[in-house]
């Protein structure tokens, strides 16, 4: 048997609303892990795992599941929403992590935001409420057979609980986002487009296309609260 993890290499953790996806507006406690096996050219948060760029010393450390359950617990209530970087590499670390804060009293509800490349072991799926996968497109910039995994697409299709949020940069890729979803058995009502922006100029004048473009498929849309309310600020 595997030993059980005793430690989760943390990036930050703050208090702040859902800014995106199916529980958008609602109150949340971010966990933001480091690490990610992805390279998205457009990524907002490379100091979880670009090193060539951030220094990882600063960015993240390595804090045992005893810390981060007190630590989210210290946060009050609401959502936990756990995201990266790519949550999913420590998977059998977030189980630890929801033991430790049932052990605290501090059971949380749990959405995990993910690129949909790892998939959960039961374990996990016990663990989480609400998943928001989001499959990196062409326009990411990644090699497509890291980015897209249609087994692992598959099993989250099959989830109650999953929902896919698609970033889109132009119609084409709004496109691209259908065909994928259709491909993988992603039900139509669990799709959310959501506009490509980093800073809040770019997002206002983004998102009305986007939007037609969600009207237009018969799928929803995904604000980024965040993007439109702080631009590109970290901690918020
Ligand atoms: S999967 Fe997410 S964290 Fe990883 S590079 Fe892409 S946008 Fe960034």
């Amino acid at each position: 048997m595997t030993a059980s993890p005793r430690h989760l290499l943390v990036s930050e953790r703050f208090r702040t609303i859902q800014g995106e996806g199916r529980s958008v507006g609602m109150p949340a406690v971010f966990l933001r892990l480091g690490g990610c096996n992805l390279r998205c050219a457009w990524c907002d948060t490379k100091y979880t795992w670009d090193w060539s760029q951030y220094d990882r010393a600063k960015e993240t450390s390595k804090q045992t599941i005893e810390d981060v359950a007190r630590g989210v617990a210290s946060e009050g209530p609401g959502r936990l929403v756990v995201t990266g970087g790519e949550p999913m590499l420590q998977q059998n670390g977030l189980v630890a992590l929801a033991a430790a804060l049932e052990a605290l009293g501090a059971a949380r509800t749990w959405e995990v935001e993910t690129a949909g490349t790892i998939a959960p072991t039961p374990a996990m799926r016990r663990v989480v409420a609400q998943w928001n996968v989001s499959p990196k497109l062409s326009g990411s910039g990644n090699d497509p057979e890291r980015a897209v995994r249609p087994d692992v697409l598959r099993a989250f299709a099959a989830l109650d609980h999953a929902w896919f949020k698609f970033v889109v940069g132009d119609e084409d890729e709004a496109d691209e986002a259908m065909a994928l979803a259709a491909a993988h058995g992603v039900r139509a009502d669990r799709v959310l487009l959501m506009p490509q922006a980093t800073d809040a100029e770019a997002y206002r004048a983004r998102a009305p296309a986007v939007v037609d473009w969600a009207l237009s498929r018969g799928v929803g849309f995904s604000p980024r609260a965040h993007v439109a309310i702080w631009g590109g600020r970290r901690g918020v």
